[in-house]
């Protein structure tokens, strides 16, 4: 009995402490929390921040006693542990924290050319590459997927290992809204004599999307009647696209032998001498052809006009240095006296007279060769150019007026039409003009103006 009683008292002590030790444990283990949450997400190539661990035992910290460690390699994805130990008497109490590396970083597309492309409809577009790439996975441009959506772009999709997408899309516009260039083969003004045949120059067409736009040529030309005609080119290409170019043909008269172009020069002058060659003109009922500039008073240019004279260009300035300075100066000039004129007349004028004329040599002094570009580019902008062939000596060896009668007088030909150049602004010449009329006049000669029908006098 004794024995027994003995047994049970040391079964109920073990007993006892079992269950406090047991008690214990589980207070301890209570007491032991991690900070922060149990499972944690970090970025790849980020940095994991230790929380630690709170161990409050009968008012405690036994923090600092607990042993943390980790396999944590934020250079690679996966699932990590941190262990934290804790040994309290000789109790081992072990907790864990699951730390797992992500790759969240979405893919970038790069596209190789434009991303906005606009091409002729019915073209194909051929890709020009791109590339995909991925700050974990590296280069994924194998894993690029190409579809067209419902506009006909491009989408490119990918996703990297972990699943983060991107998208890039190449927006193909596909529309044709530039016309044709059509330009013409030869001359924009030709000139053909009346009863002959125009042979048509032909033109060079190109399209930005079509290899063969159609050209529609409109013709007005009868070359049985003097006059001024048009050939008009329109190409259109396949989607509607349309422009058009024109050429002047000039119809002329053969011949003019025995006619008289009176042609003054470098005018109106405000001093009288203008004035006087319009009173004689109008007392004589001949016609004249005026190369005006940009100086003297505008009521003498709209009295030319009024009085049905031809109103022609010459210079607005005068100035070889300027005018001949370069295409651009020429054109300025030209346009200024051009812009006058209209102004006063309310006409546009083509009909031109280079200052020094059509081969002079005092514009290579500022710009050599000009004249053989301009030659050519006046007539490409649809100017006429005119020079002469008959000088009345008033810009050079004359200073009298009997001079100027001598000169045009010994110098007229039947056998052809004379073109005479004179300058109204010479007082001399228009005191010269009435006998040089009247001479005209005795001896059978015709006065006419230059129009866009007459045959061009040209040096060259
Ligand atoms: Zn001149």
């Amino acid at each position: 009995m004794k024995k027994t009683k003995i047994i049970i008292i040391v079964c109920s002590i073990i007993l006892c402490l079992v269950a406090m030790i047991v008690a214990l444990y589980i207070y301890l283990s209570n007491s032991f929390k991690l900070n922060g949450k149990e499972k944690v997400e970090i970025n790849y190539g980020g940095e994991y921040k230790e929380l630690g661990t709170k161990v409050n035992l009968f008012n405690k910290d036994l923090s600092n006693k607990v042993k943390i460690k980790n396999n944590i390699n934020n250079k690679k994805t996966g699932t990590y542990k941190v262990t934290y130990t804790l040994k309290f008497l000789f109790f081992k109490i072990s907790k864990v924290r699951i730390v797992i590396v992500v790759d969240k970083k979405e893919p970038i597309i790069t596209l190789k050319g434009e991303e906005k492309i606009s091409i002729c409809p019915d073209v194909i577009y051929d890709d020009e590459g791109y590339e995909a790439y991925d700050e974990y996975d590296k280069n994924i441009t194998n894993r690029v997927k190409r579809s067209i959506d419902e506009n006909g772009f491009i989408v490119y999709e990918v996703k990297d290992l972990s699943g983060n997408k991107a998208t890039k899309i190449r927006e193909i516009i596909r529309e044709d809204n530039i016309a044709p260039t059509i330009s013409l083969k030869g001359y924009s003004t030709v000139y053909v004599k009346v009863n002959s045949s125009y042979t048509d120059m032909g033109y060079v067409v190109s399209d930005n999307c079509d290899d063969s736009p159609n050209v529609e040529i409109y013709n007005t030309v009868n070359t049985n009647i003097v006059g001024n005609y048009k050939v008009t080119y329109t190409a259109t290409d396949k989607y509607e696209n349309k422009s058009s170019v024109t050429r002047n043909v000039v119809v002329y008269e053969e011949g003019g032998e025995g006619v008289v172009y009176l042609t003054f020069d470098d005018g109106p002058s405000g001093s009288g001498s203008t004035e006087k060659i319009l009173n004689i003109l109008k007392q004589e009922n001949v016609k004249a052809t005026f190369f005006v500039t940009s100086n003297g008073p505008d009521y003498l240019i709209k009295r030319e006009f009024d009085e049905g004279h031809t109103i022609a260009l010459h210079t607005s300035t005068h100035d070889y240095g300027k005018v001949y300075s370069s295409v651009d100066a020429y054109f300025a000039d030209l346009n200024a006296v051009r812009d006058r004129v209209q102004r006063i007349t309310g006409q546009q004028v083509n009909i031109i007279r280079f200052p020094g004329g059509s081969n002079n040599t005092v514009s290579n002094r500022y710009n050599y060769g000009i004249m053989d570009i301009l030659t050519k580019e006046v007539v490409n902008r649809g100017y006429n150019y005119f020079d002469w062939n008959l000088t009345s000596g008033d810009a050079g060896e004359c200073t009298t007026s009997s001079c100027v009668y001598n000169t045009v007088v010994s110098r007229l030909s039947r056998q052809r039409a004379n073109m005479i150049l004179m300058h109204d602004i010479k007082m001399f010449t228009a005191d010269a003009l009435l006998d040089i009329i009247k001479y005209c006049k005795n001896n059978g000669y015709i006065f006419k103006v230059i129009d866009e029908t007459t045959q061009p006098i040209r040096f060259k």
